[in-house]
Order: structure tokens, then C-alpha cells, then sequence
């Protein structure tokens, strides 16, 4: 089993519509990870229809049973997050689970135990399958709920389990370098690096280079948006020729792609004039994932 990560350090670089193009050219040999769980379009790009949901709990949850508060206030006075308010009318408190950040602090100011944990869901898992056969694991948060390293270190679990033993799984990291990513990142034999030629997209991409470096993971690189400014693709080149890491391909500007999945296609399978580039980019790809289950 192999496994490639794709990230971009900022988003709108085209990193989704890159993975997903990658994993249908895979097709059924590809198990999709969306990790992107702030914005998971990886199923819209794949076509995908959902076979499984499964609730998602990411810890407890604390509230206030209003029959035992006496309304000292002591939990009121501890919480940093201003997630604690008098009720209207009544004496007792109550928590503000939108401002809530789990930490606990509350519990051990209560006199009188009003305070109690629950099961508090905090979105989504989904298992589907995309129009080219490619299975997609990829989750959904609940407004306010944080995207998390645990949540997208569960989609990647979820993803090696049901992966057969010759698969390649594709994980759609999220944007940043925070801690979701560095989740999306470790571990994996590969990541896919896809630059946007823009000064923000190689500035962002620049310091993913330098996270993947510490971290000491084989990496290969997209240049995406070519054409648009002849300076910024050579910044591009350059940044990644430093860093020493090999530009699978060059993908221009065009507006064609953009419209590629509301017409339920991947970049695979669009026809355009940037098609040979998205193919001989991905062929490249390929090349190097073969390689390394060769290896393997
Ligand atoms: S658990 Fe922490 S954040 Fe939540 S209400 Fe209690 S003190 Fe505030
Ligand atoms: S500390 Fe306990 S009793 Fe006091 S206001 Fe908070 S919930 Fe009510």
C-alpha cells in the first residue's frame, strides 16, 4: 500500500481538483481521503454516492443540569473562553456549546457537581464511491467544531482499513502547515506538492516545502496557474529546484478547468487545452508512485 498526500499550503491552489484527478485515474486501485474537513469537495470532484455515515465524536461535551446550579457563578469567573452566561430569569448558568472549547476547567469549580460531561457529535464520517470506482472516506464537522488532527487522523485510518494491500491511497491534505496537515503528511510515501504560481501560493507553498523537509518526506511538485505571469512560474521553479524537489509537470491557466467538475468531470477527463499538461503531469505522478511500490 502506498500513500500520497496532496497539499498546497494555501487554498484554491488546485490541490483537490489535483488529487481528485489522480485518484480517478487510479480508479478503483485508489482510496480517496479527504482531509480537507473544512471544506471536503473531494466527493463533489469524484462524483461520489455515499454507502455508509457513521457519527463522529471528537470528546465530551459539558452541561449545566439547572436544577442543581446554585448560581454561585465560581464556573462563570473560570471559564477563559466566555463560554459560561447567567440564564435569563433564573439564577442558574448555562453553557454556550459554540464557545465551548472542552477544556474542563468548569468542573472543578462547582460545588455541587452541576456540572456533567456528554457524548456531543461532532459531525460526520462518510464512506462512498466515486463514478470511476475510486472508494472516498471524508467527513463533515458540525458548525463551530474545530477542524482537528484527530478527525483527519481518523479519515486516514478509516482509509488504511478498508484499503487492499495494493492500493494507493490519495489523502487531500488541508490548506496550512498546522497540525491537520502535518496529520495528512505523516507517515505517507509521498507527497504531491501542488504550487500555485502566484506570489501568495509560492510563499504559502514555500513553507510546506520546508515542513515536508523536517519532516523527511519524498516529495514531488505541480506548478498550477502557468502562463499568467512568466516571473512568478520561474519564483516557482526556483523555489522548488532549492529545495530539491522534481516538478512532475506544469498545469496553465485555464478557465475550462475550472468548470470541469460542475460538469462532473475530474481534470483527468476534460477536454481543454491544458489537457496534455494535467495527463503528462499526472503520468509522471504515476511514475514515481510505481516506482515506489516497486520498491515497496
Ligand atoms: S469546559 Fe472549559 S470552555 Fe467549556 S464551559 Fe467549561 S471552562 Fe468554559
Ligand atoms: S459553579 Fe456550579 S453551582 Fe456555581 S454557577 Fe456554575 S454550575 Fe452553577
Amino acid at each position: 500500500m502506498i500513500t500520497v498526500s496532496v497539499a498546497s499550503g494555501k487554498g484554491g491552489a488546485g490541490k483537490t481538483s489535483i488529487a481528485a484527478a489522480l485518484a480517478a485515474t487510479l480508479g478503483a486501485g485508489c482510496l480517496f481521503a479527504d482531509c480537507d474537513v473544512d471544506a471536503a469537495n473531494g466527493a463533489i470532484a469524484l462524483g461520489a454516492r455515499i454507502n455508509i455515515r457513521e457519527p463522529y465524536f471528537a470528546g465530551p461535551g459539558y452541561q449545566i443540569e439547572p436544577s442543581a446550579c446554585t448560581g454561585c457563578g465560581r464556573c462563570h469567573a473560570a471559564c477563559r473562553f466566555g463560554a459560561i452566561e447567567p440564564v435569563a430569569g433564573s439564577r442558574a448558568f448555562r453553557i454556550i456549546q459554540e464557545l465551548c472549547e472542552r477544556c474542563g476547567a468548569c468542573v472543578d469549580q462547582c460545588p455541587t457537581k452541576a456540572i456533567t460531561t456528554f457524548e456531543k457529535q461532532a459531525g460526520e464520517l462518510f464512506v462512498s464511491t466515486g463514478r470511476t470506482g475510486t472508494k472516498l472516506i471524508h467527513a463533515e464537522l458540525e458548525p463551530g467544531e474545530d477542524t482537528s488532527g484527530k478527525l483527519v487522523a481518523l479519515v486516514r485510518k478509516r482509509a488504511a482499513a478498508l484499503a487492499l494491500p495494493e492500493a494507493t491511497i490519495v489523502v487531500d491534505a488541508p490548506p496550512g502547515i498546522g497540525c491537520p496537515v502535518i496529520a495528512s503528511v505523516t507517515g505517507c510515501d509521498l507527497v504531491l506538492v501542488v504550487v500555485e504560481a502566484s506570489a501568495s501560493g509560492i510563499r504559502d507553498a514555500g513553507r510546506l516545502v520546508e515542513l515536508i523537509l523536517s519532516m523527511k518526506r519524498q516529495s514531488v511538485a505541480i506548478i498550477n496557474k502557468t502562463g499568467l505571469n512568466a516571473s512568478m512560474d520561474e519564483h516557482a521553479r526556483r523555489m522548488l529546484a532549492e529545495a530539491g524537489i522534481p516538478l512532475a509537470g506544469e498545469i496553465p491557466f485555464d478557465p475550462a478547468l475550472r468548470s470541469a467538475e460542475e460538469s462532473n468531470r475530474t481534470w483527468a477527463s476534460v477536454a481543454c487545452g491544458s489537457s496534455d499538461a494535467v495527463k503528462a503531469a499526472l503520468v509522471n505522478v504515476m511514475g514515481v508512485i510505481t516506482t515506489l511500490k516497486e520498491k515497496s
